[in-house]
C-alpha cells in the first residue's frame, strides 16, 4: 500500500540535535565506502550528494581519532593535516542544507594498526579480533586520561572542519569505549571494571568532554549497541543495553542505537528482513527523552513514517538504503514513492569496502563512481542524436541501459527472449533467501513502463537475421552467461571426467526445475552464494546433499560481505553435508572422487545426481555470429555493436548492472581517447620533504 504524500509529512519535521538542527527524519549513519582517507575527493562527492538526495543528517564514517587507531583506509583525524579534506565533505553536505557528522572513534584492538605499528589498546589486555600476530596492551590510567585527550582534540579538529555533529562511538564491537562496556573484554579491578556504572565510566566521560570541548556548536550524538545477539555472553537489550541506555539515558543530544557486531548490524536480506533490529531499539524511547535513530534497511516509507508517528523513533537511520537510492528521502517528500531504488540486502556495498576499494552497489551504479567518474544517480545528459538503439536481453545488464538510455530520450527497443524481464535476477529471487534480488527488476521495469520512447519486446529471441534487419544504429548485446558444464573454473583447466554423464546439472538447470535425485553432490569452485543456496534448494526438496569445495570453507568469498557465518550456520542447520578443503576428481555413474588438497587422499563418494558450480560462460552466440556478418553492418545502417553485462564478463549482479549504465551513460561520448584512464584519479602529493 501507497499512502498519500502528505501521510509522510512527519518525516519532514525538522528536529533539535544540541545547538543544531536536522531539516528533516533522515539520518545517514555512519557507514565505510572504500574511499575516505584514500580518495577524499570521492568520499566527498558522495556524502554530498547524499545530502542533495535529502538526507538530513549525512555521516562521515569511523573516523580514527589518533595513529594507535589505525584502520589503514576510514578517514582520520591524527592532526590538523586531516581537517582540509573533511572540510571538504562538509561544504559539499551543508551546500544543500543537509547537517554533516563525523563519527569519532578508538579502535582499541580492532585497530590493526598496520600502518602506525602502534600496539593496540584494550581495557585489559585481550587478544584482538583479527588474524594478525600481535595482543594488545591493556590500557593503564594514563592511558585513559591520554584517550581522553586524544577524542577531545579530535571533536576541536572536527568542530574547525565545520562538523555540525560529533558521534561518540560506541558500536559494533569495535571501539574502546564498547570495550569497555562490555564484561568479557573488560576484566579491570579499578573503577573503570566490573559494575555497569564502571564499565560506563568512559563513555560517560567521553561524552562529557565532547560536549564540554564541542557542545556549544556541535550536536553531541552517541552511537550505541544495545544489543549483540550473544545471549548471556553479551550485552542484550533487555537487560544490559537498557541499563547502559538509562544510566547515560539524558547526556547525549541524540541517540544512534543499533546491534552489534557489524554482522549484526548490516544483516543480509538472506537472513533478515527490514525492521530486523525493531524488538531491540523498541525500548529506547521509554527511557530517555533525547531524540533516538534507528536503522534495519528500511525501504518503506510508509513503515517509516509510522515509526516516527508512533514515537518509536525521532529520525529513520540508513547506512545502505542511504547507498542503493541517495534521494530516497526527496523521492518520498515528492511522493514519488514507485521510483525509490529499493537496497536488496546483498552486502556487495560492504565486501568492496572490505577490499578497499570505492564501494559498489548493485542497486546503485554511480556508488562510488560520483567524482571520479561524474555519474549522478539520478540525471544523466540528453541524448546526442536521434539514433535508434537496440539492447537484446533483459536482464540486469540490458534493463539498465535500456533505462538510463530511454531517460536520455533516445528511442530503444529492448527484446527479450523469454516471457519476463529481470534474466538472472528472475531466475535467482526464487532461490531460498533470494527474494530481495527481484528488486533489480522490478525497479526497472517500472521506469521503463514510465518512458512512451522505450519499447518492450518479450518472447522475443532475436538472431542475427533479426538484428540486422531491425533498423536501428547501434546494438547493446546483453545476452547473459550461463554456468558451464564441464567442471572448469577455478583450479581447474580441463574438462571434469565424466561431465557429460546425464546426471550431471548447473544452476541452470536447477533454477529451470530439474527433477534430480540422492544423494546429490555439489561441487562449488565459485565461492559466492550460489553453491550454498542451491544445496539449501535441494535440501527442502528433502534430498541428502554434500557441497564440496577446495576452499575451506564454503561461499569463503561471503567473508567479505558479513555473512559467511550465518550461511555455516545455515548449511549445517539444514542438514547440508559440508566438505571443505577437497576437489572433485571425477564423476562415475553413482558415485563421485574426491581428493584432499592439502592430504592428498582420494574419497569416493555415493551421489546420484551432481550440480556443478564452477564458473558461467558469456552467452555470446548472437554476438559471435554477428561478428562474423560484420561487413553487412553498414549496408543494415548498424554503426556498433556491444557485449554488456554477463555475455561481456560474467560477474556479480552488480557488475552487470554498472556494465549496463556505463553503455548508457557513454553512448555518444567515449569514455577514452588516446588510451587515457577513463576515470579521475587521486594522486597524492609528492612531499617537498625529501
Ligand atoms: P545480465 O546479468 O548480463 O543482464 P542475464 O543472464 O541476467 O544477463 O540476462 C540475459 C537475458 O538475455 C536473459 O533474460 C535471456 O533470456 C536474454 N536473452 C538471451 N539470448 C537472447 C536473445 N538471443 N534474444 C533476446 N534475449 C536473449
Ligand atoms: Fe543494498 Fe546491496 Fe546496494 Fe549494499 S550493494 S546498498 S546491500 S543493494
Amino acid at each position: 500500500m501507497t499512502l498519500p504524500s502528505s501521510s509522510y509529512d512527519v518525516l519532514f519535521q525538522p528536529l533539535r540535535i544540541g545547538p543544531k538542527i536536522a531539516p528533516n527524519r533522515f539520518y545517514q549513519v555512519p557507514h565505510c565506502n572504500g574511499m575516505g582517507r584514500q580518495y577524499p575527493s570521492s568520499m566527498a562527492r558522495m556524502r554530498g550528494i547524499k545530502a542533495e538526495g535529502g538526507w538530513g543528517v549525512v555521516c562521515t564514517e569511523i573516523c580514527d581519532i589518533h595513529w594507535t587507531s589505525d584502520m589503514t583506509r576510514e578517514v582520520r583525524l591524527w592532526d590538523d593535516r586531516d581537517i582540509p579534506y573533511l572540510a571538504r565533505m562538509v561544504d559539499a553536505v551543508h551546500e544543500h542544507g543537509a547537517l554533516a557528522g563525523i563519527e569519532l572513534a578508538h579502535m582499541g584492538y580492532s585497530g590493526r594498526n598496520l600502518y602506525s605499528r602502534e600496539p593496540a589498546l584494550s581495557p585489559s589486555g585481550q587478544v584482538g579480533p583479527t588474524l594478525y600476530p600481535g595482543y594488545a596492551r591493556a590500557m593503564d590510567k594514563q592511558d585513559i586520561r591520554d584517550l581522553r585527550r586524544w577524542h577531545r582534540k579530535a571533536a576541536l579538529r572536527a568542530k574547525e572542519a565545520g562538523y555540525d555533529c560529533i558521534v561518540v562511538y560506541a558500536s559494533h564491537s569495535l571501539s574502546l569505549a564498547m570495550h569497555f562496556l562490555c564484561a568479557r573484554h573488560n576484566q579491570r579491578a579499578d573503577e573503570y571494571g566490573g559494575s555497569m556504572e564502571n564499565r560506563a565510566r568512559l563513555l560517560r566521560e567521553l561524552i562529557e568532554d565532547t560536549k564540554e570541548a564541542v557542545g556549544d556548536t556541535c550536536g553531541v550524538v552517541v552511537r550505541l549497541a544495545v544489543e549483540e545477539l550473544l545471549g548471556p555472553n553479551g550485552i542484550t537489550a533487555a537487560e544490559e543495553g537498557k541499563d547502559i541506555l538509562s544510566f547515560l539515558a539524558e547526556l547525549p543530544d541524540l541517540w544512534d542505537i543499533n546491534c552489534s557486531s557489524w554482522e549484526n548490524d548490516s544483516i543480509t536480506a538472506r537472513f533478515a528482513d527490514e525492521g530486523f533490529q525493531e524488538p531491540y531499539f523498541s525500548f529506547v524511547k521509554s527511557v530517555t527523552s533525547k531524540p533516538v535513530v534507528g536503522v534495519g534497511r528500511y525501504t518503506s516509507p510508509d513503515r517509516m513514517a509510522s515509526l516516527v508517528r508512533k514515537g518509536v523513533l525521532d529520525m529513520i537511520g540508513a547506512a545502505r538504503p542511504s547507498i542503493a537510492d541517495p534521494f530516497l528521502p526527496e523521492k518520498v517528500r515528492q511522493g514519488r514513492i514507485d521510483e525509490i531504488r529499493e537496497c536488496i540486502g546483498c552486502n556487495i556495498c560492504v565486501a568492496y569496502s572490505n577490499s578497499g576499494v570505492p564501494m559498489r552497489c548493485t542497486q546503485n551504479p554511480t556508488a562510488g563512481e560520483e567524482w571520479r567518474r561524474g555519474w549522478h544517480p539520478e540525471y544523466i545528459r540528453p541524448k546526442e542524436s536521434n539514433e535508434r538503439i537496440l539492447v537484446v536481453g533483459g536482464g540486469p545488464a540490458g534493463l539498465e541501459a535500456a533505462m538510463w538510455l530511454g531517460k536520455r530520450g533516445y528511442e530503444v527497443l529492448l527484446a527479450e527472449a523469454s516471457g519476463v524481464l529481470g534474466g538472472r535476477v528472475a531466475r535467482e529471487s526464487r532461490l531460498p533467501g533470494l527474494a530481495s534480488w527481484g528488486r533489480v527488476r522490478d525497479y526497472r521495469s517500472y521506469q521503463i513502463s514510465q518512458m512512451a520512447n522505450v519499447q518492450v519486446y518479450l518472447e522475443s529471441r532475436l538472431v542475427a537475421d533479426d538484428v540486422l534487419e531491425m533498423d536501428v544504429s547501434r546494438v547493446a548485446i546483453a545476452t547473459g552467461g550461463l554456468w558451464r558444464r564441464d567442471g572448469i573454473g577455478r583450479g581447474r583447466f580441463s574438462p571434469l571426467p565424466g561431465h557429460e554423464r546425464a546426471q550431471v546439472f548447473t544452476p541452470d538447470d536447477i533454477m529451470a526445475g530439474a527433477e534430480l535425485s540422492g544423494p546429490v553432490a555439489i561441487y562449488d569452485t565459485d565461492h559466492y552464494y550460489m553453491g550454498g543456496v542451491i544445496a539449501e534448494a535441494l535440501r527442502a526438496r528433502g534430498l541428502e546433499v554434500t557441497l564440496i569445495t577446495p576452499a575451506a570453507t564454503v561461499s569463503a568469498f561471503t567473508e567479505l560481505n558479513l555473512e559467511h557465518d550465518r550461511i555455516q550456520k545455515r548449511l549445517y542447520g539444514a542438514g547440508v553435508n559440508l566438505m571443505p578443503h577437497h576437489t572433485l576428481e571425477l564423476i562415475g555413474p553413482d558415485h563421485v572422487s574426491l581428493r584432499h588438497v592439502h592430504a592428498g587422499t582420494a574419497l569416493p563418494l555415493e551421489a546420484a545426481s551432481v550440480v556443478l558450480v564452477t564458473t558461467p560462460v558469456p552467452n555470446d552466440h548472437l554476438w559471435r555470429a554477428l561478428r562474423l556478418r560484420q561487413d553487412e553492418w553498414e549496408g543494415a545502417g548498424i554503426r556498433d555493436i556491444s557485449r554488456i553485462g554477463d555475455c561481456w564478463n560474467p560477474n556479480t549482479i552488480a557488475q552487470a548492472v554498472w556494465g549496463g549504465h556505463r553503455y548508457a551513460r557513454t553512448l555518444g561520448a567515449p569514455e577514452t581517447e588516446n588510451d587515457e584512464v577513463p576515470f579521475r584519479r587521486e594522486i597524492l602529493e609528492l612531499s617537498n620533504d625529501f
